[in-house]
Order: structure tokens, then sequence, then C-alpha cells
């Protein structure tokens, strides 16, 4: 049991999301008109047109940027409130999926060969090269990073179970329906490596802010969910976690024997037929009753009046979400999770047209499953929920939160464009190029005011 038995409210914590797209370009018969490398080269000409350079911060405080193996990445702003996140984090979609549209224009009148840019969501490309999506919790350094980290891992191995994005894998020479399109990248659990192993939790030290006061959670186990609800879901759950542990909560009675065993053992079942795992404790528990044990756990944790928007919402699908799978029934969830969704999808077809589980139809779909440029527009079509309005996420493709240190970014930023002065910007300096004044630190990203930054303004309109 948790000796945490009360929490009066949720502590502001600073969230991130980083999203790696997969890209490819093709004609109409499907086949690729150009690799990769030309394609990313490609969506980010008229960013190093404008900026000389392919990675940017925006107006909206986010960056925008290409990554090795030519995956464009979008990290949100700084965010706090969880519409602002699902705002920032389509606003990064969308903005991407522009620059596909006319990336598609350019190619065409290039090669001669009709071609539509796809930008994909998802995490796995028929390579076998895989995107990420990580998370980013801002800690309080006070916290006892590493027991906490460790803590973490029981919940974040089985979380898959709502938030996975479904897969088409081929396992031991068969294909197979997976909750999850990570679960087999990952293989280690907390660790500080990237390029030797892949750990559920990266502890890279890099707080993008106070290193006295704060520390920065990088999970990079996530899929990349296409629908909102489990993109909400999967930021307020960690959130009420992160801030039950911080506050002393303790969760190592349902530590897990084999988590990366446990990570891939979950995957290859439907969550009613999960195989029930060993806990160091050598009691047994399957993924759905863990799930279940910490949402009534930080549901009691929390007084639902003092959380704000959103959370009430979440833990309420959590317990709703719990009781339909334990049920089996995936299909009250088609259009609110995923891989509910998409199995809903492909079960139509496959039944439809007599399909085996290993045919091309069946990967296409999948794979059209996370195309935002030419896929199955589930949303327009009534077919799945949405969170955010279209006004929202017009706003965030220009406006920061208003509530974190982004908002000076943005402030600046704009102003620089405004009056077409060069400038550079990360996660914690700003700096004119050229100019006198200096780089400003920002280190508290809590901070939404600031004396230097507005001298620095007035003083870009005099330039
Ligand atoms: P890379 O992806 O290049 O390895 P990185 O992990 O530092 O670098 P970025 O792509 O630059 O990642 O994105 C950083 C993310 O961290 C952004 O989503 C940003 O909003 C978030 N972030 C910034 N400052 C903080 C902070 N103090 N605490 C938590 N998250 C933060
Ligand atoms: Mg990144
Ligand atoms: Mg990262």
């Amino acid at each position: 049991m948790t000796k945490l038995t009360y929490l009066d409210s949720l502590p502001p914590r600073i969230l991130g999301i980083e999203t790696e797209y997969g890209v490819l370009a093709a004609g109409q018969d499907g086949r690729r008109v150009v690799d990769a490398d030309t394609v990313g080269r490609e969506l980010f000409a008229p960013i190093h047109q404008r900026y000389q350079a392919s990675s940017v911060f925006l107006e909206n405080g986010g960056r925008l940027y290409l990554d090795v193996g030519s995956h464009p990445e979008y990290a949100t702003a700084e965010c706090l409130d969880l519409q602002d996140i699902l705002a920032q984090d389509r606003a990064g979609a969308e903005i991407l999926r522009d620059m596909a549209v006319s990336a598609s224009q350019r190619l065409t009148d290039q090669t001669g060969i009709p071609t539509q840019v796809h930008l994909l969501k998802n995490n796995l490309d028929s390579v076998g090269n895989s995107c990420g999506c990580h998370e980013n919790y801002l800690l309080y350094r006070t916290s006892q990073f590493r027991a906490l980290a460790d803590a973490l891992v029981t919940f974040l191995v089985t979380r898959q179970i709502f938030l996975g994005a479904g897969a088409l894998l081929r396992i031991q020479g068969e294909t197979k329906f997976c909750l999850s399109q990570r679960a087999f990248q990952i293989d280690d659990t907390v660790s500080a490596a990237t390029t030797t192993t892949r750990p559920l939790v990266n502890t890279r030290d890099e707080p993008h802010g106070d290193a006295k006061l704060y520390r920065r959670l990088h999970v990079i186990v996530g899929d990349s969910n296409v629908l909102e609800s489990p993109t909400r879901a999967k930021i307020a759950m960690m959130n009420l976690l992160l801030g039950a542990l911080e506050a002393g909560g303790d969760f190592s009675d349902i530590a897990l024997n084999n988590p990366i065993g446990a990570l891939q053992e979950i995957t290859q079942n439907l969550p009613h037929q999960g195989k029930p795992l060993e806990l160091v404790s050598g009691k047994q528990f399957t993924a759905l009753e863990l799930q279940a044990e910490f949402c009534s756990r930080l549901s009691r944790i929390y007084s639902e009046a003092t959380l704000p928007a959103g959370y009430r919402e979440v833990l309420h699908e959590w317990q709703a979400w719990i009781k339909a799978l334990a049920a089996g029934d995936y299909l009250a969830l088609n259009g609110v999770l995923d891989w509910p969704t998409k199995l809903t999808l492909l079960e139509k077809l496959r039944s439809r047209q007599g399909l085996t589980w290993g045919d091309s139809k069946l990967a296409r779909l999948d794979l059209a499953y996370h195309d935002l440029v030419a896929g199955l527009n589930l949303e327009s079509r009534g077919l799945a929920q949405r969170l955010t309005a279209t006004h929202e996420v017009e706003t965030a493709k220009t406006t920061p939160p208003q509530n974190t240190r982004a908002t000076l970014r943005g402030q600046f930023i704009r102003c620089a464009q405004d009056h077409n002065l060069q400038f550079q910007a990360d996660w914690t300096k700003l700096r004119l190029r050229g100019k006198a004044g200096g780089d400003i630190t920002l280190s508290n990203p809590f901070v939404t005011e600031s004396e230097s930054v507005a001298k620095l303004l007035r003083a870009m309109e005099t330039l």
C-alpha cells in the first residue's frame, strides 16, 4: 500500500511532447519517387531558405527540426495545462502536414511524376527504423530521481493496454496484431544510453532549466498516438503518478520481476487475455489488474475538486477503459483509443475479404492509420473522438502557452521576425545576432514576465 494517503493538489509541472514523424514520397501507383533523405530535405527547404538552418524555434515557442535518418521532429513548447499540450502537439502535426503538402507540389514539379509526400505519425518504418515520441516532465530536484524512475517502470510497462497505437508485427514467422509499436524497440528500463540500448526512461540530465531546482524526466517508451484521448491520458496519468511519487507515494509493492519481458508479453495479447506477470514480491497480476491498482490508488490520493481541468475526466475514463477491456469489449473504445480503433478497422477488412493477418492490404491499412496527409480522416468522418477545437489548434500554431516561459520566447521570436532581425533561441536562451544586448537566460521555465525580455523587445522596436 502507499504510505501517502492524500494530496491537496497537483503541483504545477512543465510538460512537453516531442514527436518524430516518418515521411515517404510516393507516386500514384504507390511506388517511392525519391529516397527519404531527399523527402526530408525538400520538406525543410522553405525552412532552410528562411533560417539557413534545419532546426528552428517557432513563434509558438515550439521547436521544429530534421533529425538524423530524415525524420522531421516537432517538440511542443513548455505547457502546464492538458488542453494546451493537446493543442500544441496537434499544431506541430498540422504545421508539418502543410509542409508535406507543399513539398509534394515541388517534388511533382521537379520529377515530373505526380507525387504525394506522406507524413506518418507512427513509430516504425518499412525498413525497421524507429521513430520516437518522447514525453518530458519537469521534476523537482528534491525528488529521489532514481527511486522515482524505478517506481515508474511498472506503470510505463503496463499502460500500453490503453495507450498503444496497435501494430501488425511479424513474430516468429507469423504476423500478429500487437498493442504497442514500441514494445519490441525497448530493451532496458532506466538508463542514460540512447544508442547502445533504448530504455523506458532516459536519465540524461539535461534539465532545460535551473539544474539546482529541476530535472527533466525523459520518457521514451510511448507510442505516438493518432487520437487525442490517449495523448491526453498519457500526460495526465503520468502527472498524477509523478505528483504522488514526489510526495512520498510508494508503489514498490507492485514492482515487476522482469519489466522488459512483461512489456513484450503484454503487447501480444488483448488485455483481457493477458497473462499474469510476476512481481518482485512473488505475487502475480495481469497488466489490467496493475493498471486498476494505479487507477484506484491515484483516485484515492487526489481530491477531484482540486484537480486542474481535464484530470477528473481522465480518472473517470481510466476506470471506464479498465471495465471495458476487462470484459473483452474493445469495440466500446473504437474511436477513443488507438489500438482498439485500428483493430476494429483491420478486423472489418479482414473478415469482409477473408484475409490472413499477413496480407499486404492489412499492412497498408495499418500504415494508412498513421498517415496525416492521405490517411483515414476518422475525426472528420465522425468516427473518432476529438478533444481540441479547430480554433484552439489554429491559435497554437502561432501562440505559445501563456503560463510558461514559452510565452516570452514567442514574443521575442515574433518581434525579431517582424523587424527582420536575425535571432537565436533555444529552451533557455534568447539572443539577437550581431547586436549588443547579450544572451538572455530564462532558467525558470515557469516564468511569464521578464524585465530583460521587455527591455530587449523595446530595443528591437527601435532597431
Ligand atoms: P533531442 O531530442 O535533440 O535529443 P531533447 O530531448 O532536449 O533533445 P527537444 O526535442 O529539444 O528534446 O525537446 C525538449 C522538450 O522538453 C520540449 O517538448 C520542451 O517543451 C520540453 N521542456 C523544455 N524545458 C523543460 C523543462 N524544464 N522540463 C520539462 N520539459 C521541458
Ligand atoms: Mg527531441
Ligand atoms: Mg528528446
